[in-house]
C-alpha cells in the first residue's frame, strides 16, 4: 500500500527481522513458508563486506538441514574441516580430530557465498529484503509493532506482528528497547588473509591438511584457517585495552609476531608489508541483558557472540534461528509464553559457553604475568 505522501510507504508483514546475516535470512527462509516475512539490512545489495568466520563445524552442518538449508552448502566453495591442532597449555602441537566424535567432520567455506546462498533461498521462498536503510524508531502499540525506517529518499512504515533482532553484535532492536549489552571481556581480532605455500611444509610428524590450528602466545593467541580460494584467514586476539593491540595493527609489526609463531606461520607465504590488508573487528563474549520480551525476540550473535576460540558462532545463529521458528509459530498461534521460553533456553546456552569457556582459558597457564592471561586465570 503506498501511502498519498511521496516516497513514504506502508508494509505489513507478521515477522520483521532486523538483520540480514547468516541469522537473519535463516530465519526469514524458514518462517516464509507459512509467514510473510520482511528483511531490513543496513548494508547495501552490492555489498561485499563479508563476515570473518569459515569454520563450520558439523553441528552447523545438522542445522542447515533441520532449517531445509542443506542445499546452499553445494552453492559455496568448501573444504572438509577435520580437526583442530593447536599449542595451547604446553609448547608442543596436539592434534584433535573429529573423525572419532560423534558429529564427525565440518567444513570449511566460503563464508560469503554461503551467506549469499542463505539469502538467495530466503528470496526463492518469498521473503522482502529492504536493504541500505536504517531502522529510526520501533513501537508496541497493542498486539502490533510500528516500525520506522528510512532509506536514501524513501521512509517505510512498517506493521508487523513480530519482531526479531538479528543485527548482530550492534543489537539494535534491544538497544532502541532500551537494553544494554553486556560484554564479559574486550577480546579483538586482527586479521588478514595470506598466501599459502605451493608445498605446504607441515610440521615433522603433524598432519594438519584440513585443520584449523590455534597458538597460544604471551599476550593473546593466534588462528588460522584454510579458505577455499586457496588461501589462509589468520587472526592474532587480545583484548583491545593492552597496548599490544595499537601496535599489532601496524603490518609490519604484526608480521613480525607471526613469524615468532611455532605452528601459525608454517606452510605461510609472508607478503610485504605494503600488501598486507589488516582488519580488526570484536571477537569478545557479549548479550542483551535480555533476548526476547512480548513479541520480540534476538538471534544468532545479538542473542549471544561467542569468543571465536569456540568456533561456534554460525552453529549459533542457525540454532537460534531453529529455536525462533518454534517459538514464533507458537506466539502467533496465541501461545503468549513461547519468547519467555525461548529466552530461557538462551540464559542455558550462556551459562555452559560461559563455564566451558572460563574452563579451557585456565588451561593456559605459561604466562601467568601477562594481564591478558591473568584477566582470563581471575
Ligand atoms: C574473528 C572472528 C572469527 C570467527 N570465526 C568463526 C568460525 O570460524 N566459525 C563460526 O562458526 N563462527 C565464527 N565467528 C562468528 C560468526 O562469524 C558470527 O557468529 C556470525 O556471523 C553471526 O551471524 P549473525 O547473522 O548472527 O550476525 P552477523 O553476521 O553479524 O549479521 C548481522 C547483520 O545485521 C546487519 N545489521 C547490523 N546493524 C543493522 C541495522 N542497524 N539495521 C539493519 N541491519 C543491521 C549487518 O549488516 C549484518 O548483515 C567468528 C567471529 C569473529 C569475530
Amino acid at each position: 500500500m503506498i501511502d498519498p505522501k511521496a516516497n513514504s510507504k506502508t508494509v505489513g508483514v507478521d515477522v520483521l527481522i532486523v538483520g540480514g546475516g547468516m541469522a537473519g535470512c535463516a530465519l526469514a527462509y524458514a518462517l516464509a513458508h507459512k509467514y510473510s516475512v520482511l528483511v531490513l539490512e543496513k548494508e547495501p545489495e552490492t555489498s561485499r563486506q563479508d563476515r570473518i568466520g569459515e569454520s563450520l563445524p558439523a553441528a552447523a552442518l545438522r542445522s542447515l538441514k533441520s532449517l531445509g538449508l542443506s542445499d546452499t552448502i553445494d552453492q559455496c566453495a568448501h573444504s572438509d574441516y577435520h580437526g583442530v591442532v593447536s599449542i595451547w597449555g604446553q609448547s608442543r602441537p596436539i592434534r584433535k580430530d573429529f573423525f572419532d566424535t560423534l558429529d564427525g567432520s565440518g567444513l570449511h567455506v566460503d563464508r560469503g557465498l554461503l551467506n549469499r546462498a542463505i539469502k538467495k533461498a530466503a528470496v526463492g521462498a518469498g521473503v522482502g529484503f529492504i536493504q541500505d536503510a536504517q531502522l529510526s524508531s520501533l513501537s508496541s502499540n497493542n498486539d502490533d509493532w510500528a516500525v520506522e525506517v528510512d532509506r536514501t529518499d524513501e521512509h517505510y512504515h512498517i506493521q508487523a506482528r513480530i519482531v526479531v533482532d538479528a543485527s548482530g553484535r550492534a543489537s539494535v532492536v534491544a538497544r532502541k528497547l532500551g537494553m544494554r549489552r553486556v560484554n564479559t571481556d574486550r577480546a579483538v581480532a586482527i586479521h588478514a588473509q595470506c598466501t599459502r605455500m605451493k608445498t605446504d611444509q607441515t610440521l615433522p610428524q603433524l598432519n594438519y591438511q584440513g585443520s584449523t590450528l590455534i597458538e597460544a602466545v604471551e599476550n593473546g593467541w593466534w588462528y588460522r584457517a584454510p579458505l577455499p580460494s586457496g588461501k589462509y584467514i589468520i587472526s592474532f586476539h587480545t583484548d583491545s585495552d593492552l597496548p599490544i593491540t595499537s601496535f599489532m595493527q601496524k603490518p609490519g609489526v604484526w608480521l613480525d609476531a607471526l613469524r615468532s609463531t611455532k605452528l601459525i606461520n608454517n606452510g605461510v607465504e609472508l607478503s610485504q608489508e605494503s600488501a598486507l590488508k589488516l582488519a580488526v573487528c570484536a571477537a569478545n563474549s557479549s548479550f542483551p541483558r535480555q533476548c526476547a520480551g512480548d513479541n520480540w525476540l534476538a538471534i544468532g550473535d545479538a542473542a549471544l557472540a561467542f569468543d571465536p576460540l569456540s568456533s561456534q558462532g554460525m552453529f549459533n545463529a542457525l540454532t537460534t534461528a531453529l529455536l525462533a521458528k518454534q517459538a514464533i509459530y507458537e506466539v502467533l498461534d496465541g501461545n503468549s509464553d513461547a519468547t519467555a521460553s525461548y529466552a530461557r533456553k538462551i540464559a542455558r546456552v550462556c551459562n555452559a559457553y560461559q563455564q566451558n569457556l572460563t574452563e579451557f582459558y585456565r588451561t593456559e597457564v605459561r604466562w601467568r604475568e601477562s594481564l591478558f592471561w591473568k584477566r582470563r586465570l581471575a
